[in-house]
């Protein structure tokens, strides 16, 4: 990161942000963008897990952003059913779009700004640098408790320009990672990089993390399991949870008719408690 005044831009739009999020994986296909959408909606919605802190036992629903600078294939809009959406401009910058009527959720993502599903993105470095300064400049956020960055799988361009522009503002990262060992290969790369940027962990969470039967619900290691707690014990990190390989979860996020959050599990319960629920 490098040293120097923030973007003037940049601190004026995220002066009302209390806090950063960015969702990192080692490599692509874990479950990186599945995870990031559901972080934002269970965060949004007071429907996610209890805070041990609300003595109605109900959590309050957080203002919360999602900004999708996937490059490498912008999957939020699809997930969250917002496909064909478009930014609006406003004489006071972008207008996100939301994805909830109570306008608790704004998204962001590059795939609102290509023309069809299936155009691919080829943006050199430069480019790229310029529309995450637009994103994190240009974007009306307001107030939010929470802005959860989904970013390009490893560690590229994009993530070395958002801690770049995002370094003054204390980011944190939540790394997903699935138990197979080339991903936790590839993690290990990762974490290097976020020692180097002095980018502090919030934790990880361990997807695709065996499989529920939706017949019987069990829960089968068709991959493995443990990979990623192993990894977090090893390194001094938090091991946030696993989530199971659900075909539920597939056909919600695949679809996107519906709009659902899925609890993370805590890694310390059994296995009947592990699995994800969809309410
Ligand atoms: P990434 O962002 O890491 O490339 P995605 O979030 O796009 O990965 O997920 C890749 C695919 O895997 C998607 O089709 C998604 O629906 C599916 N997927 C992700 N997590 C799970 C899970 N826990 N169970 C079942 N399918 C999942």
């Amino acid at each position: 990161a490098s040293a120097g005044a923030p973007d003037p831009k940049i601190a004026r739009r995220l002066a009302g942000v209390k806090n950063i999020i960015l969702v990192l994986s080692g490599k692509g296909g874990v479950g990186k963008s599945s995870v990031a959408a559901q972080l934002a909606l269970s965060l949004s919605s007071n429907s996610g897990p209890a805070s041990s802190s609300s003595s109605d036992g109900g959590r309050q629903a957080a203002r919360v952003g999602l900004l999708d600078i996937d490059l490498t294939g912008p999957s939020i809009p699809r997930m969250l059913g917002l496909d064909g959406q478009s930014i609006r401009q406003s004489t006071d910058g972008w207008v996100p779009v939301y994805a909830d009527a109570s306008q608790r959720l704004a998204v962001m993502s590059v795939g609102f700004l290509l023309r069809s599903n299936n155009d691919s993105v080829v943006w050199r470095g430069p480019k790229k640098n310029a529309m995450i300064k637009q994103f994190l400049g240009d974007v009306r956020w307001g107030q939010l408790d929470y802005l959860v960055i989904d970013t390009p799988p490893g560690t590229s361009d994009e993530h070395i320009s958002l801690m770049e522009y995002l370094h003054h503002f204390a980011p944190r990262a939540v790394l997903v990672t699935t138990p197979q060992a080339i991903s936790l290969a590839d993690n290990v790369r990762t974490l290097d990089f976020c020692k180097k940027t002095g980018l502090p962990l919030v934790g990880l969470i361990e997807n695709m993390s065996g499989y529920v039967c939706p017949h019987c619900a069990e829960c089968t290691n068709v991959w493995g399991k443990g990979g990623g707690e192993a990894l977090a014990n090893r390194e001094g990190l938090e091991f946030l949870g696993r989530i199971p390989i659900d075909p539920r979860l597939v056909r919600v996020l695949d679809d996107a008719k519906e709009v659902a959050a899925t609890q993370i599990s805590n890694g310390d319960q059994k296995d009947e408690d592990g699995q994800s629920r969809l309410t």
